[in-house]
């Protein structure tokens, strides 16, 4: 069903992202951050835990975040912002209104590129607020069997910030590869670790159709719970289908928020959906608006690393490198930490094999390490030592099948590849006299394959020759062992 289009209707989507910044400490209170393996409530303290008459302070490294990401994506600053409170009632929400921004969010107006099958796309952001996150409810089962709804508040205060796009999305595609895109960014901005398997970016696309050539909006779905971003591009491929049924059945689409269920591959209903009004937004009292000092903006755009879409083009203009490689090198930050290194230290390699390896071999590696190998310390693989393998295969000193046997095991020990190579005996022979021993028991192994030469079939030859490299178990260099063996059966 994916990238299934329904010839009737135009698909309209939005999408709302969440994503956990990178501080040390919570949004509004001096509470720890790292949580991951923290007991439950033990980050927490009155700010926080919302007791009465707790204030909170401003987390600038948050508010730097979400100014930077601001002028990544071309956004104007307002000259002051300020804090609102969102009202609603529900247990992850301790004060029972949640510190957000309403009308004056710290970016507006931006934009996002970002490429497709069908070429590139442009997408309007219309704002990035920042806010502090709920606590995590986990329902469970007491001793008694009785079903029992537990709050940790570990995660309640941690600064996120909304990043919401126009109604400017038209597929599937275009939706998980602009998240994609927006991922990209925040890990090169350090804003935002950005990993969807650990909650820290999540997704929620806002999905209507309307026929095409009308210009008013259908009812939008609101659809969450997406945990990848092949699942953000299957639900709304199923959500844009099922709404399209609906409306082919004459039905009318329901204004819901829908949970997406990866295992059956469908959308649910899970609420009906409350209109922004029922949020009774209020200015935050216990909080001073904010001025975004000049000087402030400028040290931020000075401290912009290089973006995405800039690194790609350079990818493609300084090596020459393919479109698609240099996608596939810039989506993962550590892949293309590793290409630049290895390309740094050996400058005499051609940059095209130095990708080849790394989208092959070490991508393959990174997935098999798990999702988050890139900001973990499971892959050990140092771009140098890359460049260095690269260059030794390219120079023949090595099998390029030896050579993903050194790399596999560097990548797994951090061990320098001159040691594994001396260490699993891969040293090339180059000697001929030690070449020219395996040769002649080669040929004394095989004496159809020699009269077969002999009687004029040299195409014969490449079989001796590949019986020579399994002997070496590819330590020879195949030309030269090609060489030999001719001179042996006096070919030349
Ligand atoms: P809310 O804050 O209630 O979710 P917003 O109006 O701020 O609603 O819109 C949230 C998201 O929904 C935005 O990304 C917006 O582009 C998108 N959106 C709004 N209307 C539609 C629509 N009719 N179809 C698809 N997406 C829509
Ligand atoms: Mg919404
Ligand atoms: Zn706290």
């Amino acid at each position: 069903m994916v990238g299934s289009v329904h010839p009737a209707y135009e698909a309209v989507i939005g999408v709302e992202i969440h994503v956990q910044l990178k501080t040390v400490s919570k949004m509004f209170c001096g509470c720890s951050t790292d949580i991951a393996e923290a007991p439950p409530n033990s980050r927490t303290c009155p700010v926080c835990l919302g007791l009465p008459g707790a204030l909170p302070v401003i987390n600038r490294r948050a508010v730097e975040h979400v100014l930077a990401t601001g002028q990544a994506i071309g956004a104007t600053t307002p000259e002051f912002t300020r804090w609102d409170r969102k009202n609603y009632f529900y247990p992850d929400l301790p004060k029972g209104y949640q510190i957000s921004q309403f009308d004056l969010p710290l970016a507006a107006n931006g934009r996002l590129a970002f490429e497709t099958s069908e070429g590139t796309v442009i997408v309007g952001i219309r704002r990035a607020h920042l806010e502090e996150d709920t606590a995590r409810l986990i329902h469970a089962s007491d001793a008694d069997g009785r079903r029992v709804s537990l709050v940790d508040f570990n995660r309640s205060g941690l600064p996120l910030m909304e990043i919401v796009t126009e109604p400017e999305l038209h597929s599937a595609e275009q939706a998980r590869r602009y998240a994609e895109e927006l991922r990209a960014l925040l890990v090169a901005c350090g804003a935002s670790d950005a990993a969807m398997e650990e909650g820290q970016m999540r997704v929620e696309a806002n999905v209507s159709l309307r026929p095409h050539g009308q210009e008013a909006f259908g009812t939008r779905v609101e659809v969450k719970n997406m945990n990848s971003f092949r699942s953000v591009e299957r639900a709304i491929a199923f959500e844009i289908e099922r709404q399209a049924r609906a409306l082919d059945a004459g039905e009318t689409i329901s204004q819901d928020t829908r949970g997406w269920d990866d295992e059956r591959g469908v959308t649910y209903v899970m609420r009906s959906k409350e209109d922004s009004h029922d949020y009774r937004y209020l200015p935050e009292p216990d909080l001073p608006p904010l001025r975004a000092d000049p000087a402030w903006l400028a040290a931020i755009a000075a401290g912009l690393p290089e973006l995405p879409a800039a690194r790609r083009s350079r990818y493609r203009e300084a090596y020459g490198l393919t479109p698609y490689d240099a996608s596939v090198l810039v989506a993962d930050a550590g892949a293309s930490d590793v290409f630049e290194a290895a390309i740094a230290a050996e400058p005499g390699v051609a940059p095209k094999a130095v990708a080849n390896w790394v989208t092959g071999e070490y991508l393959r590696l990174a997935k098999q390490a798990g999702p988050d190998a890139e900001i973990g310390p499971a892959l050990r693989v140092d771009g140098a030592e890359l460049g260095h393998l690269v260059r030794m295969v390219t120079e023949g000193e090595l099998s390029s099948t030896n050579a993903k046997q050194v790399f596999e095991r560097h990548a797994t020990t951090g061990e320098p590849v001159t040691t594994i190579i001396s260490d699993l005996g891969l040293r090339p022979i180059d000697d001929r006299d030690a070449l020219m021993a395996i040769i002649d028991e080669v040929l004394a192994t095989n004496p159809a394959a020699v009269a077969d030469v002999q009687a004029g079939k040299t195409q014969v030859v490449g079989f001796l020759v590949g019986q020579v490299m399994k002997a070496t178990r590819g330590q020879a260099q195949a030309s030269t062992a090609q060489a030999l063996v001719r001179e042996r059966l006096g070919l030349e």
